[in-house]
């Protein structure tokens, strides 16, 4: 899917995001259109959207010019969409693959949401350890998520692209 630029509030470029992305943050009314393609438009349910090739967001939003999103706990609970790696039901933790006590770091790969329950039975051992199977492997988030984790939109909201088509006018 072709890439769509991404503007920051005051006209900073930031990112490219998928087309689906950026329709999503128009829809969501997070960004506008700034530059449409000249001849093509999106249908969705009794609407058209000029598809979008630069979009301006809305609000101002600290994302640092970095290759590498910087890791946290919140953001680990987002990439993963609050779901447990080890049972899948809903998470509030973070595990470190590799426990802290046995110099795990702090990074992308080697953390993973858990429920309290998992991270618990899990204690200070490896999955491996503890023979606990990891259904979702960790990965990094890439400038794009990263993106999306900073403006607070989940990985499902893609979802609302269904029914948008892009269309030849
Ligand atoms: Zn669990």
């Amino acid at each position: 899917m072709r890439n769509t630029l991404v503007l920051n509030a005051g006209y900073e470029p930031l990112s490219t995001v998928s087309l689906q992305r950026a329709v999503v943050l128009v829809l969501q009314d997070k960004a506008v259109v700034e530059q449409a393609h000249p001849v093509r438009v999106m249908r969705g349910t009794g609407v058209e959207l000029p598809v979008p090739r630069v979009i301006r967001l809305r609000r101002y939003v600290r994302v640092p010019f970095r290759q590498r999103a910087a890791w946290s706990r919140r953001g680990v609970l987002a990439r993963d969409q609050h779901r447990c790696a080890y049972c899948g039901r809903r998470a509030t933790t973070v595990d470190h693959l590799v426990p802290r006590s046995r110099g795990g770091a702090d990074s992308w790969l080697n953390t993973v949401a858990a429920c309290a329950e998992d991270n618990q039975r899990k204690a200070d051992r490896t999955p491996e350890q503890a023979g606990m199977a990891v259904l979702r492997q960790p990965f990094e988030p890439t400038p794009e998520a990263s993106l999306m984790l900073a403006l607070g939109l989940r990985r499902t909201d893609a979802g609302e692209w269904a029914g948008w088509l892009p269309l030849s006018a």
